[in-house]
């Protein structure tokens, strides 16, 4: 596509976010800058964006061949990828299999539990309130989302589960839990943004539990860039992606 990349538009924690020719994409730009407890630990992971750059659109190349629709268009270099100008919807939306992170803290419940279902969980998208837990009922009231976007996002949210839960088990990751964002189009239809990465995820080797992804970040772990790669690695070597 013939597209030239034009002003900065946003500059997020892990991306940079530019206008282009067409007003019907963007280009996001992958940096290697970490932050952790929103904002207040900061860092760098030599090639984090180049991997969470490939791996995302790996991941929504895949997911697409399942039936998301998601907003990659075309990755144009190592760091760089246009994608489709959405209105993002300002909700974390996470899918969490197995305990982990806030939600073992908030239920004062083991990491590594098993939960009975995949449960979904929302958060309000607003780094002053810290994020904040919000229901569907909230979302509503607050005209965060329609009744139907929020039906959409629900069924997106958990087809996605589906596809990476499988997909990863097949080489050897457990899927504990992830985020993920949802924009609208023009039209008004919900598609996946934003990235899938060990930044947005969290990423167990089936065998040892070892973690995989931004939690060894987070908690000072060490190994941070050898665990994207060990991830990345994996991936690529599964040829269906
Ligand atoms: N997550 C994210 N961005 C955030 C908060 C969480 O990508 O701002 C991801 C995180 O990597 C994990 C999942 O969402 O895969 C659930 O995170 P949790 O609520 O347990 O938060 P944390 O323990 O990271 O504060």
């Amino acid at each position: 596509m013939d597209i030239t990349k034009l002003e900065q538009r946003y500059e997020g924690k892990a991306k940079k976010v530019f206008a282009t020719s067409d007003p019907s994409y963007y280009i996001v730009e992958y940096k290697d800058d970490a932050t952790a407890f929103n904002g207040l630990k900061h860092g760098t992971i030599t090639g984090k964006g180049v991997i969470n750059n490939k791996m995302s659109n790996m991941m929504f190349r895949l997911l697409e061949k399942n039936g998301v629709k998601t907003h990659f268009v075309e990755q144009l270099s190592d760091r760089e990828t246009l994608v489709k100008a959405v209105e993002i919807v300002p909700l974390e939306i996470i899918i969490r299999n197995t305990a982990a992170g806030s939600f073992s803290k908030r239920y004062g419940v083991e990491e590594g539990t098993a939960l009975k279902c995949p449960t979904l969980e929302f958060s309000l998208k607003n780094d002053a309130l810290n994020d904040p837990l919000i229901n569907d009922s909230h979302i509503i009231a607050l005209g965060v989302a329609t009744e139907d976007e929020l039906k959409a996002i629900r069924e997106m949210a958990y087809k996605v589960n589906d596809v990476l839960k499988e997909f990863f088990a097949g080489i050897g990751v457990k899927l504990v839990d992830f985020k993920i964002e949802a924009g609208r189009l023009p039209d008004g239809s919900i598609i996946l943004a934003d990235e899938i990465s060990p930044d947005t995820c969290r990423f167990w080797d089936a065998k040892t539990n070892e973690k995989l992804d931004k939690d060894r970040f987070r908690r000072d772990m060490g190994g941070v860039e050898e665990a994207y790669e060990e991830i990345f690695r994996r991936i690529t070597e599964q040829k269906n992606v």
